[in-house]
């Protein structure tokens, strides 16, 4: 029997576990091309180093112990994991422009403890601290109460929490920021439901410990993986455009395949050793947070997945 051809568009994360799993499973029964629009494997999760040996990150920096399919996956593909990523050994790391230093949060102690850790982050000051740990132990015991969560979805986190009482400057200190930048790599407002389902997820894990990989993710991780597929008979392809889709109600049936602009691997802009700038999200220096009432307090709309913020305040 003719086997099925299959084209897998993309070789990010998603596109590349596939391939994989069409091939374990298909056997013979499949032949598989994946076709990609960069010249490294990985898609946004890509990093590779650049001519002077620097690390150069398209975007994903860290693998959290709960990525199981993912670990699995890495295993079958003979990376060793140890060898391919460091545990943070239970620390997290934040720049404050408000004193310009780096704090150190502990996230060791188990689930309760990644809201406990909040109490004991030194870069906000003591009463901000016990004011933002008070929240976030609220927000970690109704992300993990199994409520539905969908009814946080009209209005950002921002107010969400401002709401519950956290105290309103205390949402431009970095610690707070990085719950949306950190998950989300966005740095505008996002929907209280979706910060909610994502402290779900990561406290009801046994295994919320971050991993970053000891080298470039596309070396370590995502080319070895790579080989692994076209050891499956898998054939890949860099620099192939998609498009012109053509549907039959929800199914594509059609696409033209051709060459891809060059993007190339990108190279990072200069970067200053400053500390100073970092502080670009503060508009004065030395950086003092704002009195609460006097922040300058922006809401993006569209950003709650209704579709409209409805930034209550
Ligand atoms: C700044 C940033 C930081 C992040 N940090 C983390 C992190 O630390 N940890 C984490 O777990 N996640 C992180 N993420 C999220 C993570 O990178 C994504 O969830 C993940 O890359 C998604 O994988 P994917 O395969 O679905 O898509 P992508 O990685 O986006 O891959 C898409 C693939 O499709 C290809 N493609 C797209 N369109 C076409 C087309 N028309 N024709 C041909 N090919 C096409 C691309 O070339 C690419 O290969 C981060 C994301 C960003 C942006």
């Amino acid at each position: 029997m003719k086997p099925l051809e299959v084209l897998v568009i993309g070789a990010g994360p998603a596109g590349l576990s596939a391939a994989v799993r069409l091939l374990e499973r298909g056997g013979a029964r499949v032949r598989v091309r994946v076709v990609h629009l960069q010249d490294v494997l990985g898609g946004k999760a890509a990093s590779w180093r650049d001519e002077h040996g620097a690390v150069v990150e398209h975007g994903w920096h860290m693998m959290v112990g709960f990525y199981e399919n993912l670990f699995a996956l890495m295993r079958r593909a003979g990376i060793e994991r140890s060898q391919a990523l460091a545990s943070m050994q239970g620390e997290s790391h934040c720049y404050e422009p408000a004193d310009g230093r780096i704090h150190t949060m502990s996230s060791a102690g188990g689930r309760l403890a990644v809201a406990e850790r909040f109490t004991r982050y030194d870069g906000l000051p003591f009463v901000d601290r016990a004011n933002f740990a008070r929240v976030m132990a609220e927000a970690f015991a109704i992300a993990g109460s199994g409520e539905p969560l969908r009814a946080h979805d009209d209005v950002c986190f921002d107010t969400w929490c401002v709401e519950r009482g956290l105290r309103r400057h205390v949402t431009r200190y970095s610690i707070f920021r990085f719950l949306r930048l950190a998950y989300f790599n966005f740095p505008e407002q996002i929907s209280a439901y979706h910060v909610l389902q994502t402290l779900a997820h990561t406290s009801t894990s046994d295994d919320a410990e971050l991993f970053a990989c000891r080298g470039p993710y596309t070396e370590m991780v995502w080319n070895p993986i790579g080989a692994y597929l076209e050891r499956l008979g898998a054939r890949i392809e860099p620099r192939v455009a998609v498009t012109d889709w053509v549907y039959e109600g929800d199914r594509i049936v059609g696409v033209r395949a051709g060459a891809a602009l060059p993007t190339g691997p990108l190279t990072a802009p200069p970067v200053s050793r400053s500390v100073r700038a970092c502080s670009a999200s503060w508009t004065r220096w030395p950086p003092r947070p704002p009195a609460c009432g006097t922040a300058a307090w922006t809401c993006w709309p569209g950003t709650a997945s209704a579709g409209r913020c409805t930034h209550r305040s």
